[in-house]
């Protein structure tokens, strides 16, 4: 377990034995539970998930002047929070909230990496990389290089190609990244992290205070259905654009184009198909529907996209062939009867 002081607890929180934090600050869960002047950070518990449902993240809204009574409160907030979440047992929830504390704690990282003056916290994050995600990160001058095995293993599901090993410097075995480019490679096994934390965490047990933000979550889950496109008629590109978005990686233009034209041209509509982009880290309601309205033809030049032919999926690495792929030129044709010449 990585030593932290407070302010890195805050930014970290996930990092914290939450029995042994408890105590060390004087309270137990149950206070929490049933004494009324500990509502407020229940209620701040609620809404840190709220806001990782609606796809933002969480800021904190430290006073310098106060910040050794308000970091506690920030920590807190995320162990109540998993507490609230572990009482909902929303999965929907969890999986939201682990990506969105990852995000926040995403740029943390990015700007602790970053900080070349302030050493300690450079190494923290380093720490935290290697301790976490076995990933040995080293400084050279700007940059943040790590083992060619390393990277492979943790870029395996980047597709863009950028991230393409040719198209990076390598020196005498070592990749350069930046800052951002080194925190990118561990997204999603940071989400993944957050996400078992919590999937381990026991069950507590349910006190008064809890009851009704806990009924609030089980409402609030309802708002966001399971995505139902999973469906296995969906061919493999398909198939990898919709998990890409799910895991809250960024799919690349051409990705969402893809995939919006294909679903328009399977009958979804704009309002069925715009849930999908939720996770995605830039996500913006309004430019998401104009987006997909501009592909169904219903704003701009009224013109209806139609879904690119394979070639050209496999031009923009967006192809993940199988031998059912065998015989179309276009992945609406996936999962069709092949005309047999008698
Ligand atoms: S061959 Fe066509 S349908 Fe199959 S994965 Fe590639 S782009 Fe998609």
């Amino acid at each position: 377990m990585i030593n932290l002081g407070q302010d890195e607890m805050a930014k970290y929180p996930f990092l914290a034995d939450s029995g042994q934090y408890l105590k060390d600050k004087g309270f137990t869960l149950e206070q929490f539970g049933t004494d009324p002047d500990l509502k407020l950070i229940v209620d701040k518990a609620y809404h840190r998930i709220e806001a990782a449902a609606e796809g933002k993240i969480y800021r904190s809204d430290i006073d310098e002047h106060a910040k050794d009574a308000m970091l506690p409160r920030e920590v807190f907030s995320f162990l109540l929070a998993v507490v609230l979440l572990k009482l909902s047992g929303m999965q929907t929830l969890i999986r939201r909230f682990s990506l969105a504390e990852s995000r926040r704690a995403e740029k943390f990282l990015e700007r602790d990496l970053s900080k070349f003056s302030e050493k300690n916290k450079e190494d923290l994050a380093i720490r935290i990389l290697e301790d976490l995600f076995s990933i040995q990160v080293k400084k050279q001058n700007n940059y943040f290089v790590i083992s060619v095995s390393d990277y492979l293993e943790h870029s395996i599901s980047f597709h863009e190609r950028e991230w393409k090993l040719v198209n990076r410097r390598v020196d005498a075995g070592l990749v350069f990244l930046t800052s951002h480019e080194t925190v990118r490679l561990v997204r999603k096994e940071l989400g993944s992290y957050i996400n078992s934390k919590i999937q381990n965490a026991n069950v507590p047990t349910m006190s008064d205070s809890f009851k009704e933000p806990v009924k609030r979550l089980e409402s609030l889950a309802k708002k966001f259905p399971t995505i139902v496109v999973s469906s296995t008629e969906y061919p493999p590109c398909i198939k990898h654009a919709i998990e890409v978005l799910e895991k809250g990686e960024n799919l690349p233009h051409s990705g969402r184009f893809m995939l919006g034209t294909y679903l328009l041209s399977k009958g979804q509509s704009v309002e069925q198909i715009a849930p999908l982009f939720k996770n995605a880290p830039d996500y913006n309601e309004k430019v998401t529907l104009y987006q997909l309205n501009h592909l169904a033809g219903s704003s701009g030049s009224g013109t209806k996209y139609i879904c690119p032919s394979c070639e050209k999926l496999k031009s923009q690495d967006l192809c993940f062939i199988i031998p059912e792929c065998d015989g179309i030129i276009n992945p609406l044709q996936f999962g069709k009867k092949k005309i047999v010449n008698a």
